[in-house]
């Protein structure tokens, strides 16, 4: 989905950061490449990375982490805030005229998803007790009048067109009529749909700007696909030269673009993003909130636990409380996550484990150890149920898959892995009846 690679490549970002303390310059710079890389090959303007990664890195180098308690949480937030601050701050709402009707222009490239977007908008307001009008102002595509008809009825809303067969005549004109009709006919709100072409080119914006100056909209809202990568600014900037525009509206979030275009826009236009739209379906509409979109870019909740679990020590009252649950039997794949976490910070003592004798073995195991190897049970168990975490059992093939898609893995992986947790307590349990002692949950790896 959109977001995923990027959120991923973050994610593992930040994971790289969450066993340091302090960080050194080297620290953050490495960071920063990696966000840079991760934000260009999501297809964000080079313009916005610059910007973008210059800010985090200032901000990174400074007293601010420097003094936080905990400095690479500390640099997350400050992504978090500056990628807030791309997609524009605050919230932005649908701003409504002090006398009705609010007359609403919408502008973009053929196929951006302009139609089916004004059928989710009118279906939204008509709820919220609104009686928009749509009007039909998109004379160039031969088939433009009759879509605007069809979600105009599925959203149960007003529609004003040309007469049929006469699909020739004037958008300005068409426009100019449906917004006097609309006064007449008391319809509060006007959503006006107009023309676009495939590419950018100056007729199509002469007529889009003789529309809005013929209508005088309170809003101009350009929608532009989520999709259309790296022509993201050069699109938008086209628009907000030869139309220009009050909001965004991202179209097609469902689907699998890569997000630079939302990065893009509100930065390089300076203009808000008002609404995303996430299907094909009429009420497939959302506010757009910066706040969250960066969250979810993030994945936040789930870097912030995955830092702040790091930072607890070795805990020998954690060992204990394994040992205890071995007796008892109760040893779950929580239990044996912690313990790959465990192995992970005892890598550092490698060296002096193979001064000592009779160390070898342990020696061995710990060079075998593949830090990133916790870092994928991790993702997999993070994507279990509580349930599902204490018992095995319950995992059949649509819960693997299940799990595997939330952790981005395949079901081999989630396989592979149930497997070797399963391996691991058997082993436990000769553990705990008196068994030879090994190291627990080594053997299997
Ligand atoms: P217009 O030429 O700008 O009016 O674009 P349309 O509204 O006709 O949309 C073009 C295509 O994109 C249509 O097939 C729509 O069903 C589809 N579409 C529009 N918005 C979305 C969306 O948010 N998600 C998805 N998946 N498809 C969309």
């Amino acid at each position: 989905a959109t977001f995923g690679t990027l959120s991923d490549r973050l994610t593992e970002t930040f994971r790289n950061l969450r066993t340091k303390g302090k960080l050194t310059p080297a620290d953050v710079d490495g960071t920063v490449r990696e966000i840079r890389r991760a934000l260009l090959d999501a297809d964000v303007a080079l313009t916005v990375v610059k910007d973008f990664t210059a800010k985090v890195r200032e901000r990174a180098l400074s007293d601010e982490v420097n003094r936080a308690l905990n400095p690479a949480q500390q640099v997350v937030q400050i992504v978090n805030e500056e990628l807030i601050a791309i997609l524009g701050g605050e919230q932005r709402r649908l701003q409504f005229a002090k006398n009705p009707p609010t007359i609403i222009m919408l502008a973009g490239l053929q196929g951006s998803g302009k139609t089916t977007f004004a059928g989710k908008l009118a279906k939204q307001l008509e709820k919220d007790g609104h009686t928009p009008l749509l009007i039909a102002a998109d004379l160039q595509r031969p088939n433009a009048v009759n879509q605007l008809q069809v979600v105009a009825e599925q959203a149960g809303a007003a529609i004003y067109a040309p007469e049929p067969g006469n699909g020739v005549g004037d958008p300005v004109r068409v426009a100019r009529d449906g917004v006097e009709h609309a006064r007449r006919a008391l319809h509060d709100i006007v959503i006006i749909d107009t023309a676009g072409r495939l590419g950018v080119d100056a007729e199509l914006m002469k007529q889009a700007a003789d529309i809005r100056a013929a209508t005088q909209p309170d809003e101009v809202l350009f929608v532009i696909d989520a999709m259309i990568g790296q022509d993201a600014v050069n699109t938008a900037k086209a628009f907000q030269e030869g139309v220009d525009f009050t909001g965004v509206v991202l179209s097609k979030l469902d689907g699998d673009a890569r997000g630079g275009a939302a990065l893009s826009v509100a930065s390089v236009t300076g203009r808000p993003i008002i609404f995303a739209s996430t299907g094909e379906g009429l009420d497939d509409l959302e506010p757009f909130h910066p706040d969250r979109m960066a969250s979810r870019i993030l994945d936040l909740g789930d870097i912030l636990t995955l830092i702040e679990q790091a930072q607890e020590a070795f805990d020998e009252e954690e060992a204990r409380k394994v040992a205890e649950k071995l007796a008892t039997e109760q040893f779950t794949l929580e239990d044996f996550l912690e313990q790959m976490q465990q192995m992970r910070k005892m890598g550092s003592m490698k060296k002096m484990l193979g001064m000592l004798p009779g160390m070898g073995q342990m020696k061995q195991q710990l060079d075998d150890f593949d830090e990133r190897e916790v870092d994928r049970t991790e993702a997999i168990i993070r994507s279990m149920t509580p349930a599902e975490r204490r018992n095995t059992k319950l995992l059949n093939g649509s819960r693997r898959l299940r799990i595997a898609r939330g952790a981005g893995m395949t079901v081999t992986d989630v396989n592979q892995l149930v497997q070797r947790f399963e391996q691991a307590a058997k082993m436990m349990k000769t553990v705990a009846r008196g068994g030879v002692p090994n190291i627990p949950g080594m053997g299997a790896m």
